[in-house]
């Protein structure tokens, strides 16, 4: 039998990259880049370019349930129906006795739209509460309140293909030579196509995609907004602004105008340690373009005015009119493969699906009428990082994680430890033993990987992708969107009976009708046969959405777009002190992903950089007499880390980085950057400050 080959998507970043997986006639799988992906064209990153192995290697795969009675005991091997029984008995006995916000679902950006769709439904729709939140409320909620408060929704406006066509790009906070490197690989083919393309990058770490920067701005952690106040104030001062666009498209501009008159350029290079002529270069660089595209990721979104952040770099886009046209707009990276499919079935604690308002009661009656089951709570949920403490002081009784390994990735760790310890019943459903949070699982459910089901999935640019089943999940795991809806069933919850995740893709299309996410043109059908399309889909026949708002009507309530006035250019991070004199900041590297349950089990990416290591200025390494090489404790009021030292001038004096993906493999203090992390959160998105934490580091 010859091999067979299958269109899908990679699992990793937001990119969204096609693939094409083949699978000989032993069933082994191999992967290259779709050549006919409108994203990627062929090309691969390591990352993508070895998930095949992933699949492959079964070794640390989850095989079947797992159970225990109580804390004491040891798991042991149960049947999936003995595993349901046991799940929907303590859901129903603790939601009996405690009500339905004592449970509380916690999941992830790599789930499937389907799935994702699926436990809001079973969550806010049936249970009866909104405590579903998911990990990409660590990475881009704060996006998420920038977009709706400027332009009325969650709605990224932009193409990939604004790239080729935009002739000045300011990346700020986002490393995307590492972090979305096919993304990056376009802008850096653009430019040396068109060396007279402008890059502006703005990172407090002179990283890998500073190579192809035309002005590094390399601020202070925390004064993002101090910066884009004071382009903004420049480019008000130069008359370089589009003035019929906010005239007739933007509402609070003589506000904004009013707060940056007050802006002085000099104090503000002096508050974010740049010069007063770089700034004056990248507003000159920006008032030059015809097309100005704005990236941005985890550098605004992580941290306690990350909302502000992001209104302070929105502002720059509608100050110039640069939306809604070729080669421009604010451009919000993701980081997981489907943060966006999440967004758009009202994945988190204070959204509804189909971008449907939960403080709006004629919506909360639209989604519970359609769904047929109990009324909507207007209460928002708790958040990801709320779940937790409410875990550890016994308000929240029970948690489902889903696809994600919160004993590594959230801030503060150690507290998490402490609340899953508390918690009176946690269910983990994952693909792999590698995950340190199974380590408090008193149930534990085996879940299929990539290429082992079916669904769909939406990238950075809101282009959604089929995703074909290749091969059959090893053992008993089964597709996440049938262990959720199996357990509704059993729960007695009406509107579960899906029999695929066609059926649920159906029914979700449908939700979206009439509303500004309408994809009722879509189906299954059409994702295989005539591949990916871009939000919104609203007929059959219609190709897709490439660049929202060409019409220049947002979704605000007036139609404008509105300058939102940020109410913080201070940081509001934990302060630096005597004894935690040194700001850590925290991110990744380019051959790992998130709690490296995947990507640490694959030789090839252990090459890059194998071990977690602490980014240091030489000058401050000098000062503690510490040499490149050497092995450093690093401490902050929560915990502490023990590793390697990497001495470099390619970051400021003051700050020190840490990869976050390590967790407890070799330890509880090798390398788990989140020992050290604040639980400050942004008060309007509740996004972690991981970009800011007071530290001390001493040579071991
Ligand atoms: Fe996968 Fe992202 Fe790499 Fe593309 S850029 S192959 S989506 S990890």
């Amino acid at each position: 039998m010859a091999s067979k080959s299958y269109k899908t998507t990679c699992s990793y970043c937001g990119v969204g990259c096609g693939i094409i997986a083949r699978k000989n006639a032993k069933g082994v799988i191999t992967v290259e880049g779709d050549q006919d992906h409108p994203v990627n064209k062929g090309l691969l990153c390591s990352k993508g370019m070895n998930l095949h192995h992933v699949v492959q290697d079964k070794s640390d795969r989850i095989l079947y349930p797992e159970m225990r009675w109580s804390k004491g005991h040891e798991r042991q091997r149960v049947s999936w129906d003995q595993a349901f029984d046991r799940a929907a008995a303590v859901f129903n006995t603790i939601i009996k006795k405690h009500g339905p916000d004592s449970v509380g679902f916690y999941v992830s950006g790599q789930c499937l739209t389907e799935e994702y769709y699926l436990v809001n439904k079973l969550t806010k729709g049936f249970i009866g509460t909104n405590n579903i939140d998911t990990n990409s409320r660590l990475c881009m909620s704060s996006a998420v309140v920038g977009y709706k408060q400027a332009l009325g929704e969650d709605s990224v406006p932009i193409a990939y293909e604004d790239i080729e066509l935009a002739d000045c790009f300011m990346i700020a906070g986002a490393n995307p030579a590492w972090c979305h490197p096919i993304l990056y690989r376009r802008i850096e083919a653009h430019k040396e196509q068109n060396p007279d393309v402008k890059i502006i990058v703005v990172d407090p770490r002179r990283t890998q995609s500073c190579d192809i920067a035309d002005l590094h701005l390399q601020i202070i952690p925390g004064t993002d907004v101090v910066l884009y106040n004071a382009i903004a104030k420049r480019l008000i001062d130069r008359k370089k602004i589009d003035k019929n666009f906010i005239a007739n498209h933007t509402d609070n501009y003589e506000s904004l105008k009013e707060v940056l008159s007050k802006t002085s350029l000099t104090e503000s290079a002096k508050i974010c340690g740049v010069t007063v002529a770089d700034i004056k270069k990248a507003a000159l660089f920006i008032s030059n373009a015809k097309g100005f595209l704005t990236l941005w990721a985890m550098g605004l979104n992580q941290s306690s005015i990350g909302v502000n952040k992001n209104n302070a770099l929105l502002n720059l886009s509608l100050l110039t009119g640069h939306i809604g046209k070729p080669g421009s707009g604010p451009f919000s990276l993701t980081g997981q493969p489907n943060a966006m499919g999440g967004r758009e079935v009202g994945g988190m604690a204070n959204l509804l699906a189909t971008h449907r308002d939960l403080g709006n009661e004629e919506h909360r009656r639209e989604v519970a009428n359609f769904w047929g089951g109990k009324e909507i709570s207007p209460k928002p949920g708790l958040t990801a990082t709320e779940m937790f403490d409410a875990l550890e002081s016994g308000q929240l009784k029970a948690v489902w994680i889903i696809c994600t390994n919160p004993l590594v990735s959230l801030p503060n760790v150690n507290k998490v430890e402490k609340a899953l310890k508390n918690a009176k019943f946690v269910i983990v459903q994952d693909i792999s033993h590698r995950s340190e949070t199974l380590e408090y699982a008193d149930l534990v459910l085996p879940a299929a990987g990539w290429a082992e089901k079916d669904g769909t999935m939406t990238n950075s640019e809101r282009r959604i992708t089929y995703l074909n089943k290749v091969v059959a999940p090893p053992g008993e795991a089964l597709p996440d969107a049938e262990i959720i809806w199996k357990f509704a069933q059993r729960m007695g919850y009406q509107g579960f009976n899906f029999t695929s995740a066609e059926e649920v893709y159906k029914e979700y299309c449908q939700m979206t009708k009439g509303t500004n996410i309408d994809i009722t043109g879509l189906n299954y059908d059409r994702l295989k046969t005539e591949g990916s399309f871009q939000w919104p889909v609203p007929e059959n026949g219609h190709s897709g959405t490439a660049r929202l708002f060409e019409d220049k009507k947002f979704y605000t309530d007036t139609g404008n777009a509105k300058f939102i006035i940020p109410k913080f250019t201070k940081p509001t991070s934990e302060l630096v002190t005597e004894k935690h004199p040194l700001i850590l900041t925290t991110g990744r590297v380019r051959d790992q992903w998130h709690t490296r349950t995947k990507t640490g089990k694959v030789n090839r990416l252990l090459t890059h950089i194998p071990h977690p290591f602490l980014e240091m200025n030489q000058v401050d390494a000098f000062l503690r007499k510490i040499k490149d090489g050497d092995i450093a404790v690093i401490k902050s009021k929560r915990g502490k880390v023990q590793v390697k030292v990497k001495v470099s001038d390619t970051i400021g004096k003051g700050v020190v980085f840490l990869p976050m993906h390590w967790g407890k493999v070799l330890g509880n203090d090798y390398g788990r950057a989140n020992n050290l992390t604040t639980s400050i959160v942004d008060p309007i998105s509740k996004e972690p400050d991981f970009k800011f934490s007071a530290v001390e580091v001493t040579k071991f």
